[in-house]
């Protein structure tokens, strides 16, 4: 198989004939889209790297590519916009298309990306494909953009929060570093092998298109953003972003049970740094009645957002007793050595 096999193959895997938005798919110099009448259209690019956000010898091809995909959807869920298409470029090792165990991985990972995109109503319209560098040891990269539309002017962004406003997180927090724990601490090392796609917080997390939708539509929040670096790094970008302070309430945090059996202590720091969640954090004002739950997914009052003053910590957390310290950003953050130190090397820590 070349490269041209591929695209042959992807072509005919996913048709965009069905797909209002896309005029014309793969097979062509550039795709043509036909955004919504009375929409922005929204862009958003991830890349995913083996090595860095996953590992041959840990993840399943088919978690790859669910990931690979859901990264960008979980980008377009934070804003409330709707998929139009997704652009994959690929950069693969000249052996696996050569190789059937390749050709297998390849199969594999398309898997598990067509079946998020089919779940989600998501068209492939494009991508490149090219050989990596490095031989035998060449490794996989991906990297997915993804096109959305949202009505002019309304789309959620991380900037909109006010003081007095109430903080609210979909879903549960902790899961997905709590998986991602286990399956690295396993002996002997090997591929992680699942049946399903329900329950596995790290390996194939649930990107929150329709409670980003159903948020925008109902109008029900000032602020939001997906929960992708862990609650204390993305909490930090939005009271930034929306210059206010923010006070979260230690025994409100919803934490995942896959986190829980891991003792308080561990949890906590899961749910607090873990990242990779793909939840949405988002405010509303306090006078809001917010439903228990959004587009079928939990939605929990963590905190609140509170006026800036100089000298006071961006974010402070509140524990069961009282007490209160400060919460800093302790998330993933790429580059940053001193940050990332605490935890396991980076190298070890797919993200
Ligand atoms: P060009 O050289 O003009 O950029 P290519 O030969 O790279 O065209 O691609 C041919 C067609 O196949 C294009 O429509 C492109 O979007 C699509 N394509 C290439 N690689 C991929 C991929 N990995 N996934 C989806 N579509 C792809
Ligand atoms: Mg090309």
């Amino acid at each position: 198989m070349g490269e041209l096999d591929l695209i042959e193959q992807i072509r005919n895997n996913f048709a965009c004939g069905s797909s209002k938005s896309v005029a014309l798919g793969i097979g062509d110099d550039c795709a043509i889209l036909h955004p919504p009448q009375g929409c922005e259209v929204l862009v958003t690019t991830d890349f995913t790297l083996e090595g860095r956000h996953f590992r041959r010898d840990l993840h399943p091809p088919e978690s790859v590519g669910h990931r690979c995909l859901a990264r960008g959807l979980s980008d377009l869920a934070a804003m409330g916009a709707t998929p139009l298409a997704a652009f994959l470029s690929l950069a693969l090792p000249a052996q696996i298309l050569t190789e059937s165990a390749g050709r297998a991985w390849i199969t594999r990972f398309f898997n598990g990306f067509q079946a998020l995109g089919e779940m989600h109503e998501v068209p492939l319209a494009g991508g490149d494909t090219s050989q990596s560098t490095g031989g035998k040891a060449g490794l996989i990269l991906a990297d997915i953009v993804l096109i959305g539309s949202a009505p002019r002017g309304k789309a959620l962004r991380r900037s909109g929060g006010s003081a007095g406003d109430a903080i609210y997180v979909t879903g549960q927090l902790g899961g997905a570093a709590a998986e991602l724990s286990a399956i690295q601490r396993r002996r002997p090392k090997r591929v992680a092998r699942v049946t399903t796609t329900d329950g596995h917080p790290h390996l194939f997390p649930e990107p929150r298109l329709d409670a980003g939708d159903a948020l925008l539509r109902r109008n029900l929040a000032t602020a939001c953003l997906d929960v992708s670096d862990g609650l204390s790094t993305d909490l930090a970008h939005l009271c930034r972003a929306s210059g206010v302070n923010a006070e979260i309430e230690q025994a409100a945090l919803p934490i995942h049970p896959l986190s829980r059996k891991r003792g308080a202590k561990a949890a906590l720091q899961d749910a607090l740094h873990g990242g990779e969640d793909y939840e949405l954090l988002f405010t509303a004002p306090a006078s809001v009645r917010m439903p228990s739950s959004i587009a079928g997914v939990p939605v929990t009052r963590i905190g609140a957002l509170t006026k800036r003053r100089p000298g006071q910590p961006l974010m402070t957390l509140v524990a069961p007793d009282g007490s209160r310290e400060t919460l800093k950003p302790s998330g993933w953050e790429h580059f940053s050595p001193t940050k990332n130190t605490a935890k396991k090397a980076l190298k070890k820590r797919p993200r």
